[in-house]
C-alpha cells in the first residue's frame, strides 16, 4: 500500500488527486492533506474520504471533534506520518517551501506546484538529491516528456517540444485583448483548473513557466526547448530524437493520468481515466504567435539569464494577476508590469533558499502597479 499525502486538497488538483485515488484503493491509501483557508471544506473532504490527518497552513480555526488530527505545521505532519509520496498542489509560490519541507522529509514529491520548479531552479534538485528524494513532474506536459525521455533514453532526445492550447484568446483581434474581464479569462476551453493558471492559461505566462520548468526538470537550454499550439490538448508534449522521429504523448485533457502517474510511481494496475476515443478526433498544430503572447519569449530569457529571472517572472506575475483580477489594472498591462521588473538587473547566483525569499520581496517593492 502507497501512503500518499495531498498537499493542497480542497483545489483542482487536489480534488482530481482524491477521485483518482478511489480508483486506486487497493494501492494507495491517502493519510493526510494540506488545505490553507477552505478549511471546512477541507474538513468534509477528509471526513468523505477516511482521510486522518489535516494540516492548517493558514491561521482559520477549526470545528472540534471531527475525529481528525489537525497540525499546523507542514513538516511536523510529514515528519508523523511519513508517507511514501507527497503530492504537492498547492497554487503559486507559497508552494515553495511546502516543496523544500517535503524534500527535507519525504522520498517522493509529485510536483504539479510549477512555481517550486521555476523559483527553486537548480537549487530545489540539488537538495533533492542531497535527502535522496525523487521528484516526478505532474505537470501534465512535464509528465509527457518525463515519460518520454524515460522510454527513448535521454541521449536520444535532440529537444523537448511543448505543446499549448493557446488559451481562450488565441484568434481574438489584438485590439481587442485589453478590454478581456477577468471572468472571460479565467475560463479554459480546454482544461478545468483553479482560477491562477486559468489566467495565466490566457496570457500564456502559464507555458512561459513551463519553459523555465522544462529547462530545470530535465536540465534542456533554451535552444532545444520548442512551444507549438495545439488547441485541443491531447499531445501533452512531445521530444524530437536525435534521428530526426518525433514521439508525442496522449491522453484526454484530465489531470488525472498524470497525478496517478506519479502518485503509482509509473505502475498502474488499470487505466487512470477514460481511453481516448478516435471518433471524431481533430489534432492540429500552428506556431506560437510570440507578438500575441510575448511572455513565452520573456521566458527563454530567464532561461538563458537563470539567477533571480525565474523568481521574478514568477513573483512579478503572481502581483500582476492579482491587481488584474482586483480590476486595478488591464489584461494587456500584465505583461508590461512583468517586463519592466525584469529590466532591472537580477544577475547573481542563487545559493540558499533565503535568497529566492529576498528577491520575492524586492519584487513586491519595484512592481509598479
Ligand atoms: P487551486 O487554486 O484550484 O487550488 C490551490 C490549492 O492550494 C488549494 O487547496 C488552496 O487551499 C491551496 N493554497 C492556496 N494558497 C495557499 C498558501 N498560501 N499556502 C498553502 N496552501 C495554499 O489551484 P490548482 O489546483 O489549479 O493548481 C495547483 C498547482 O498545480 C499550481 O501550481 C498549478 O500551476 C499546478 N497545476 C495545476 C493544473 C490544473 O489542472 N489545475 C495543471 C498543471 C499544473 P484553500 O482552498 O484553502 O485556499
Ligand atoms: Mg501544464
Amino acid at each position: 500500500m502507497t501512503e500518499v499525502v495531498i498537499l493542497g486538497l480542497t483545489g483542482s488538483i487536489g480534488q482530481t488527486a482524491v477521485r483518482g485515488c478511489k480508483s486506486f484503493k487497493e494501492q494507495i491509501h491517502i493519510c493526510g492533506a494540506s488545505v490553507h483557508s477552505r478549511v471546512e471544506q477541507a474538513i468534509s473532504i477528509c471526513i468523505e474520504n477516511g482521510i486522518k490527518n489535516l494540516c492548517i497552513t493558514s491561521d482559520e480555526s477549526c470545528p472540534e471533534n471531527t475525529g481528525i488530527r489537525i497540525f499546523r505545521e507542514l513538516k511536523e505532519m510529514l515528519i508523523s506520518l511519513k508517507p511514501d509520496v507527497v503530492l504537492n498542489g498547492i497554487s503559486g509560490s507559497a508552494g515553495l517551501r511546502a516543496s523544500v519541507a517535503v524534500i527535507e522529509t519525504s522520498p517522493v514529491l509529485a510536483l504539479a506546484n510549477k512555481e517550486s520548479v521555476v523559483m527553486g531552479g537548480k537549487l530545489l534538485f540539488e537538495e533533492a538529491e542531497k535527502h535522496g528524494c525523487r521528484i516526478i513532474p505532474v505537470d501534465s506536459e512535464h509528465s509527457a516528456i518525463d515519460e518520454l525521455i524515460r522510454s527513448e533514453g535521454r541521449e536520444n532526445v535532440s529537444s523537448l517540444i511543448i505543446t499549448a492550447s493557446g488559451g481562450p484568446f488565441r484568434n481574438m483581434a489584438l485590439k481587442d485583448l485589453e478590454e478581456i474581464k477577468p471572468e472571460q479569462a479565467v475560463k479554459h476551453p480546454t482544461w478545468n483548473m483553479g482560477p491562477k493558471i486559468s489566467i495565466d492559461s490566457s496570457t500564456l505566462a502559464n507555458k512561459a513557466l513551463e519553459v523555465i520548468e522544462a529547462h530545470f526538470l530535465f536540465d534542456f537550454p533554451a535552444d532545444r526547448i520548442e512551444v507549438v499550439i495545439h488547441p485541443q490538448s491531447i499531445v501533452h508534449s512531445m521530444i524530437r530524437s536525435t534521428s530526426g522521429q518525433v514521439y508525442a504523448q496522449m491522453s484526454p485533457p484530465d489531470m488525472v493520468f498524470p497525478i496517478m502517474r506519479a502518485l503509482l510511481q509509473y505502475n498502474f494496475p488499470h487505466e487512470a481515466g477514460k481511453a481516448l476515443d478516435f471518433t471524431n478526433l481533430e489534432l492540429s498544430f500552428s506556431a506560437l504567435d510570440f507578438e500575441r503572447f510575448p511572455f513565452v519569449s520573456d521566458a527563454f530569457e530567464c532561461v538563458r539569464l537563470e539567477d533571480g529571472y525565474p523568481t521574478v517572472f514568477n513573483t512579478a506575475n503572481e502581483i500582476a494577476v492579482d491587481a488584474f483580477v482586483k480590476h486595478k489594472i488591464k489584461f494587456t498591462q500584465i505583461r508590461s508590469v512583468v517586463r519592466d521588473v525584469l529590466d532591472l538587473d537580477w544577475s547573481g547566483r542563487i545559493n540558499s533558499f533565503d535568497e529566492i525569499y529576498e528577491i520575492q520581496a524586492k519584487v513586491k517593492e519595484q512592481v509598479r502597479l
